[in-house]
């Protein structure tokens, strides 16, 4: 039969009581179907929420779950106390069918299995509520910073700069033989690209995509992830520190406020806890260590750690994690660690040992956030380059900013997969994006 589809179509997430005793046109994909005795139950899912609506008719409609239909019926209070209404079905029209192929007939795929079937995995409730809440915290960080008067600057994904001095980067090939006339890599980082605008404009951020071509095989790592990366003059570490607290729990209280029903999903489905853990965020100030406390507070733990723990050697994610989960109990700061683990560009404290630099870590995740004040003294920062084993020529333009007009100035990166993995409490990071790229996983 078919659907009159000048019909102006209502969102299954619009569908309330307001509605019952309305006739309504729904457009989606079916997601179980029960057929027998003369009538037919159906579970309509279209994206717009996690929630279905059911669907009754009183012919026997045998359709496969995956299949895509149209339907007018007429919203009705449901006798059944499993959901408030459904819809009495007039007309349905198929548009596609899905046959006994489609992967995603049965229930109770594994994450693993789901990762496969990259293309197909956004029609499970669980991938579904992921990009959803990814969606508002991608609006949450424009609202965030738009509301700060920010400026929001696009900088570049193909770059000639090792930001970090540090590999890890992906080198470009073209057909065209030395195409840009030098070496050319996918960025790292937009931090650089970004104090050229802070130091014009103030204050701006970057959200774009960054590489890293790291052979880790974490669940908290990918070769392709999305940063937020704000730079703002005239900001020194403690307003850095403020601003990232700030930030993070803004994006927190948005996914509370309006991803209600996914995170409800996630914390039945995925970590008893959830809300709880997301309410600690915002209850709570950030506590501030020093890396040189957090060092004498791991000593003083007691714990064996797999890694090793001594004053100038980095924190691994198991000490992060152990002063995130058991010392704090919540989110807390780390600054001022020693320079020799830090890039060129972090600004030297008074004791000459280590540099005005903070991380954000939080639990079950560890880092989220990393950044620092920058170098502002131009010989200090050459010294900084030379001492990493660079070239200061190659970063003449980078020290124009010192050369003409230098100010203080502060900035970090969020990782914004880490954060939504944070959000959604979902274990593995290749989860939270569309189609992730990592060592040895560049399928769709
Ligand atoms: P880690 O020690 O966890 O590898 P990092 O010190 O290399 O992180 P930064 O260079 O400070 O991280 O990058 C800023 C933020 O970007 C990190 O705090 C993290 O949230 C995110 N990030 C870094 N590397 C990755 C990655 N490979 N995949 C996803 N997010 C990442
Ligand atoms: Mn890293």
């Amino acid at each position: 039969m078919m659907v009159d589809t000048k019909l102006k179509r209502t969102k299954v997430s619009d569908i309330d009581s307001d509605l019952i005793g309305k006739h309504l046109f729904v457009q989606g994909w079916i997601r179980t179907c029960r057929s027998q005795k003369g009538v037919t139950f159906i579970e309509l899912n279209d994206g717009s929420s996690i929630k279905n609506i059911q669907l009754i008719s009183n012919k026997e409609i045998p359709l496969l779950t995956g299949t895509s239909i149209s339907v007018y019926g007429l919203l009705v209070k449901s006798p059944s106390p499993k959901q408030p209404f459904e819809i009495q079905v007039d007309q349905l029209e198929v548009i596609g069918e899905a046959d006994s192929t489609f992967p995603l007939q049965k229930k109770g795929h594994t994450l693993d299995f789901l990762r496969e079937i990259a293309h197909l995995r956004p029609r499970t409730n669980t991938f579904g509520a992921v990009a959803r809440v990814r969606s508002r915290m991608a609006f949450a960080v424009h609202e965030f910073f738009q509301n700060r008067n920010f400026f929001y600057v696009q900088t570049p994904v193909i770059t000639s700069s090792d930001c970090e001095g540090a590999g890890e980067l992906f080198e470009l090939v073209s057909e065209t033989k030395n195409f840009f006339g030098k070496r050319a890599f996918l960025t790292c980082s937009g931090q650089l690209n970004g104090e050229c605008y802070a130091t014009a404009l103030g204050e701006i951020y970057t959200f774009g995509p960054t590489f890293r071509a790291e052979n880790s095989h974490t669940s908290r790592h990918l070769a392709e992830f999305w940063m937020i990366e704000p730079e703002m003059a005239f900001y020194e570490l403690k307003q850095n520190m403020e601003l990232a607290e700030s930030f993070v729990k803004h994006l927190v209280k948005s996914a509370l406020d309006n991803c209600q029903d996914d995170l409800n999903f996630f914390e039945e489905r995925y970590e008893k806890g959830l809300k709880a853990r997301l309410e600690i965020v915002l209850k709570k100030p950030f506590e501030r260590i020093s890396y040189t406390d957090a060092v004498e507070i791991l000593l003083k733990s007691g714990i064996k750690f797999e890694y090793p723990v001594e004053w100038g050697k980095d924190l691994q994610s198991e000490h992060e994690r152990y002063i995130a989960e058991t010392v704090v109990g919540g989110p807390v700061i780390l600054y001022n660690y020693p320079k020799t683990l830090k890039p060129f560009y972090m600004k030297a404290n008074a004791d000459g040992r280590t540099v005005a630099c903070m991380d954000v870590l939080v639990p079950k995740i560890g880092e989220i956030i990393g950044g620092s004040q920058r170098e502002d003294d131009l010989l200090k920062l050459e010294e900084g380059i030379r001492s990493h084993g660079l070239n200061p020529s190659d970063y003449d333009w980078y020290l124009d900013l010192r050369r003409y007009g230098t100010v203080p100035h502060s900035g970090f990166g969020l990782g914004f997969e880490r954060v939504v993995q944070f959000i959604t409490g979902m274990e593995n990071i290749r989860d939270i994006i569309a189609f992730p790229r990592a060592a040895g996983l560049c399928s769709f």
